[in-house]
């Protein structure tokens, strides 16, 4: 078995700007400290782009479109190199995983069993659909040919969160290079260091130099400078509502470029009067939530539950929540990990004092200090019950390891109050009637519903919201589409 803590220490992550293909330094010097969530300690300082290293990978990224090095390259040969880094990156599996769980505090078992795999086969899955595409030819008069064919937009820019750093960069920049684009990815301050490594490997693969660079930066500086550049066509975002909104402006103010949104949610699991199996209801609304301690865009925040299985629901969940594993992510054991920094932690523990002003029963909700690690974010799995869906336990998204639990009469009632949001990204419906199945995921206004289940997806599927949930579509071949666009040739044949 691997001594995860003996690795870290052994670690020397790269931590400068991937720009051209080399990494190298910001241009002014300029850094910012990076964190181990489970024990507060510095893991490196990190290369902090500035407006001029925004610029030099931008003219790098537009140069290598225009150059047609990637852009114009045999799909063939994208779909190679894209091969081979889903490869390298299981080769480089350990690395990968210690770095997302060092730097976001996720169990190490999940950065090695979910993440680092996901994302490779989120490449690979990308690749292999290059040459399963096809465009498509227009019902022209006898005398004329369209083709309508689907091009590459041009340079990217994808602005990532902190959550799940590898997954969500592999949604983006795997739609965007198989077909064809350069990309400009910002990774969160808090987690930049597996990114940065992951473009190296992409390097190692064969993609260009100026096709992928990595700005590591602060949001309001490198993030603002891509999202505001005239040369980048399209700015793909997952973050919060707050800034993803001021992407649009960017955008309004400079090339009016496309924006694409994931916003997070309060995704509701309601459970309805009928269902069998509360027990695995139970486990089931417990891992939607606790999982990566709550910090999941479209993490089961809210319980709404039946009033007639309320007690049992609600009593198995909190016994799921004491009996999963809290502790150091460097622990193979360890089922639920670190909140990501200080700054999100506190928020999660205001968020328990606004549950009991609010009137609600909390069970857990303290900061706890597992293996002695007191300096590290862990909070316990916590269940706020008898909550008024309408205040702002009910509407706001904590993200953390929070469940907010409404208790509703009905059906409709329990629609009703799913639908009682500014966001629509996912939702769930437990019940043993198929028909009332279909009909709350036909009356629930999200981009994701599940029943009697929660959370199981894939790269086959699309991802994203409704409403202030955002807009646009991570995974499956809708997401190849978004990085495209659709260009008519008209032939004339006489
Ligand atoms: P942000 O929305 O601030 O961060 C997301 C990305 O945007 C990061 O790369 C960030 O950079 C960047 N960014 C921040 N400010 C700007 C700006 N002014 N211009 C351009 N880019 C910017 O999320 P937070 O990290 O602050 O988390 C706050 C809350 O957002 C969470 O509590 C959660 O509710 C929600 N959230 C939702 C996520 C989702 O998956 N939908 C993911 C993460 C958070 P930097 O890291 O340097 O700040």
């Amino acid at each position: 078995m691997t001594n995860w803590i003996d690795a870290a220490l052994a670690l020397t992550p790269e931590s400068r700007l991937f720009i051209d293909g080399e990494f190298r330094p910001a241009a002014d010097g300029g850094t910012f400290d990076s964190f181990a969530p489970r024990d507060g300690s510095l893991i490196s300082a990190v290369s902090a782009a500035a407006q001029v290293d925004v610029d030099a990978a931008v003219a790098a990224a537009s140069r290598a479109f225009e150059g047609g090095v990637w852009s114009r390259a045999d799909r063939r040969h994208r779909q190679r190199v894209l091969m081979r880094l889903a490869d390298l990156m299981l080769e480089n599996l350990d690395e990968l995983a210690l770095l997302e769980s060092l730097d976001s505090g996720h169990p190490i078992s999940d950065a090695r069993n979910v993440d680092v795999p996901n994302a490779a086969r989120t490449i690979r899955w990308y690749a292999e659909a290059l040459d399963k595409v096809y465009d498509e030819i227009a019902p022209t008069p006898e005398n004329a040919l369209a083709l309508v064919r689907r091009e590459p937009l041009g340079v990217i820019g994808a602005v990532v969160p902190w959550n799940y750093p590898l997954i969500i960069t592999a949604w983006k920049i795997g739609p965007a290079l198989a077909a064809g684009n350069s990309v400009v990815v910002k990774p969160a301050e808090n987690t930049s260091l597996s990114t940065l490594r992951f473009a190296a490997l992409a390097a190692e693969a064969g993609v260009p130099e100026g096709v992928l660079s990595v700005v590591s930066g602060l949001g309001a500086v490198a993030g603002q400078a891509l999202g505001r550049h005239p040369l980048v066509d399209k700015i793909t975002f997952t973050g919060s509502p707050a800034v993803g909104k001021r992407f649009l402006t960017y955008a309004g103010e400079s090339n009016g470029k496309q924006v694409s949104l994931e916003l997070g949610g309060k995704s509701a699991q309601l459970v309805l009067a009928d269902t069998e199996d509360l027990t695995a209801c139970a486990s089931s609304v417990a891992w939607g939530i606790f999982y990566n301690a709550g910090q999941t865009c479209h993490g089961g925040s809210r319980l709404i539950v039946d009033e007639a299985v309320h007690d049992e629901l609600v009593s198995e969940v909190v016994r799921v929540g004491e009996s999963l594993v809290l502790g150091d992510p460097l622990d193979e054991a360890t089922q639920i990990g670190t909140i990501v920094s200080q700054v999100q932690l506190d928020r999660v523990l205001d968020y328990v004092d606004v549950a009991r002003a609010e009137g609600a029963t909390v069970h857990g909700g303290r900061r706890v200090h597992p293996n002695g690690l007191d300096d590290g974010f862990y909070v316990e799995p916590t269940v706020f019950d008898g909550v008024d869906n309408s205040g702002r336990i009910g509407q706001e998204e904590i993200f953390g390891p929070a469940l907010a639990v409404t208790t509703v009469n009905g059906v409709e009632e329990g629609v009703r109050v799913v639908n009682y949001s500014q966001y629509g990204l996912a939702a769930s419906v437990w019940t043993s009637n198929v028909t009332a199945a279909h009909r709350v995921a036909r009356d629930i206004r999200a981009g994701t519903v599940w029943v009697n289940t929660f959370d199981v997806a894939d790269i086959i599927t699309p991802f994203g919201g409704f409403k202030q949930s955002g807009s646009g579509r991570d995974r499956s071949l809708h997401a190849l589409d978004s990085y495209t666009a659709l260009k008519t040739t008209w032939i004339d044949l006489g």
